[in-house]
């Protein structure tokens, strides 16, 4: 969350932000096997690669934000204690393959399902792009040169809403879902390891079309 401290001077106007390129992942099916609300640690289990993926990512300069639906608190299944420790442990396991999750954000709601507030027709649960978007506003990032990748239409349309490019990895729903009419066009991966392949390939030959763009100038 962003934090205000009225307390410090206003930013010099000659402050140059520099803006991110993000690859939004969706968690459960994309990062982790598909386990069906999910929430103990003794039951998280990396898709073989997810690590690995995550740090070619990082290495490249994308910032990686994890965006999930955890519908599973609003069901009243687990709490939202339970997810941040969950996440804490993904932290830790990335550590021990030299990288990290640069943001983490879930949504609790569910319109029909949820209990008490967590009953809410709300923007963050995915195919809304609002986590996308929060997280573009909170760490400056340029979402047309963003990537989404995740096993499940929501995730596909949560990254177009958001103007990010999306990918369908064929782990956890993704295989069911990969035939539907309305993704015929959508980039589809066997996994997320080679959804990362594809997208440093995709953003370094965008960089060299910039480059050729400049030199012909
Ligand atoms: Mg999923
Ligand atoms: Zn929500």
């Amino acid at each position: 969350m962003a934090e205000s401290n009225t307390s410090f001077p206003p930013a010099s106007p000659i402050t140059v932000e520099t803006t991110h390129r993000a690859v939004f992942l969706d968690r459960d099916g994309t990062i982790n096997v598909e386990k069906e609300y999910l929430y103990k640690v003794e039951d998280f289990e990396f898709i073989p690669g997810a690590p690995e993926a995550i740090k070619s990512l990082k290495d490249a300069g994308f910032l990686v934000i994890v965006v999930s639906n955890q519908s599973g608190i609003g069901r009243g299944y687990f709490d939202e204690q339970a997810v941040e420790v969950l996440h804490r442990h993904i932290q830790e396991e990335l550590s021990g393959h030299g990288t990290s999750i640069d943001a983490f954000y879930f949504c609790p709601h569910h319109p029909e399902k949820g209990g008490g507030d967590y009953k809410i027709v709300c923007d963050c649960r995915k195919g809304g792009p609002g986590m996308l978007l929060q997280a573009a506003d909170e760490y400056n990032i340029d979402l047309g040169n963003s990537y989404m990748v995740g096993d499940k239409l929501a995730d596909i349309e949560a990254g177009q809403r958001a103007g990010c490019t999306p990918v369908l990895v064929l782990t956890g729903y993704g295989d069911s879902v990969a035939s539907e009419p309305e993704i015929t066009s959508v980039e589809k991966c066997l996994d997320l390891n080679r959804a990362s392949m594809l997208i440093l390939d995709q953003s370094s030959k965008n960089n060299d079309d910039a480059l050729l763009t400049i030199s012909s100038e």
